[in-house]
């Protein structure tokens, strides 16, 4: 029965002052609750103890309060964890925890499963199942930062969009989320630390561009030539580089905000010199800087992570033209929780 109700936890502060309006309750009855929920992170009205009794029915009758309370957790060598959150009691989406000297990077999924089908992501293999709800998003990341809280006595520091899914295709309530992570009283963890990552949605980047966000914008770019990208990303035949440059500089125009290319190096595909030099082409049209990441293996796939020394030459031509780079070394790949291995191979339920 309760299960018919709508779940509390999807509605925004005004729809809740809105519900106590047309039921004549008092103003502060919102915040009151709206603590209660994103502040004191309590899911059952009958704790919510400010309230008077027929309030508390009134909301009991209702509403109901869903929440993802339920994880398991799979330990990598190198201190990573990956954690499996249970959804609509089947469906699994993955998050992990990346703990390193004085930060705690968490990535999240926005959708359970991908509808981009990029050739080298194992999400990607997955069908999409459904984009999830602001709440299935904030709670991967409140359920991480009290498992990291209790383990490491510190607080996630940064979060990453980063996990399964496309965000972009997810925007509204991937810009739920931020501001439920960002609400002062509750996890309060500044936008400046939060970084979304998209295949390239071109429209969508140029509207997030609009609404002068404060947080970081990630462009999986993976090869700055176009048709070699359209090999690697079918995403690439609708948005095209053209297109991604003009809406990264959009985007940079107006928060001035430089975003970052994330680049996976995979062996004689896109980790030649001349692959290089392309990509400085592109970086020098729009303020960026360039994360290359190294390639995760997923079953099934042919490519392979490039060498040592390619990685390294490939740097080295960057570098020389004053492009800021950085190289994200892998984590969490003994466990499938590196980036592009999140399909749910561990999958226990
Ligand atoms: N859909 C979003 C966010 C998820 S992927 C996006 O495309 O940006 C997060 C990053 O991991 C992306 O840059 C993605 O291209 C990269 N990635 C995917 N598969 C990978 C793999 N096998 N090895 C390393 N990185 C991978």
């Amino acid at each position: 029965m309760t299960n018919n109700l709508k779940n509390i936890r999807d509605l925004t502060f005004e729809e809740i002052e809105e519900f106590f309006l047309t039921h004549n309750r008092p103003n502060f009855r919102a915040s009151q609750v709206y603590k209660w929920l994103w502040s004191n992170f309590v899911y059952d009205f009958s704790q919510m103890t400010n309230l008077s009794l027929n309030d508390r029915n009134l909301l009991i009758s209702n509403f109901a309060i869903k929440s993802i309370s339920k994880y398991e957790y799979i330990d990598s060598k190198d201190g990573t964890t990956k954690f499996l959150f249970k959804i609509d009691n089947e469906k699994v989406v993955e998050g992990v925890l990346i703990p390193q000297k004085d930060r705690y990077t968490v990535c999240i999924s926005s959708q359970a499963g991908c509808s981009l089908a990029c050739k080298f992501c194992a999400t990607g293999k997955l069908k999409l199942l459904r984009n999830l709800a602001a709440w299935e998003i904030f709670d991967q990341v409140y359920l991480i930062n009290k498992f990291s809280l209790e383990k490491y006595k510190s607080k996630i520091t940064n979060i990453v969009y980063m996990g399964m899914g496309e965000p972009l295709l997810n925007i509204s309530n991937v810009l739920k989320s931020i501001s439920l992570i960002n609400y002062s009283h509750g996890l309060n963890i500044s936008q400046k630390r939060i970084t979304v990552s998209t295949a390239g949605i071109t429209k969508i980047i140029k509207k997030i561009a609009d609404l002068k966000p404060k947080f970081n914008l990630a462009i999986s770019l993976h090869s700055a030539n176009n048709k070699k990208r359209s090999e690697l990303m079918e995403i690439n035949e609708t948005n095209n580089l053209r297109n991604l440059l003009a809406s990264v500089s959009y985007f940079y125009n107006i928060t001035k905000i430089k975003p970052t290319y994330e680049y996976v190096l995979l062996s004689g595909i896109n980790d030649s010199q001349d692959d290089a030099e392309e990509l400085i082409e592109f970086c020098k049209k729009s303020p960026a800087k360039v994360n290359l990441i190294e390639y995760n293996h997923v079953k099934g796939i042919p490519f392979k992570k490039s060498t040592k020394e390619s990685t390294q030459k490939f740097i080295d031509i960057l570098e020389k033209n004053k492009i800021l780079v950085k190289l994200r070394r892998s984590r969490g790949e003994d466990i499938g929780a590196a980036c592009g291995q999140l399909a749910t191979q561990n999958k226990k339920w």
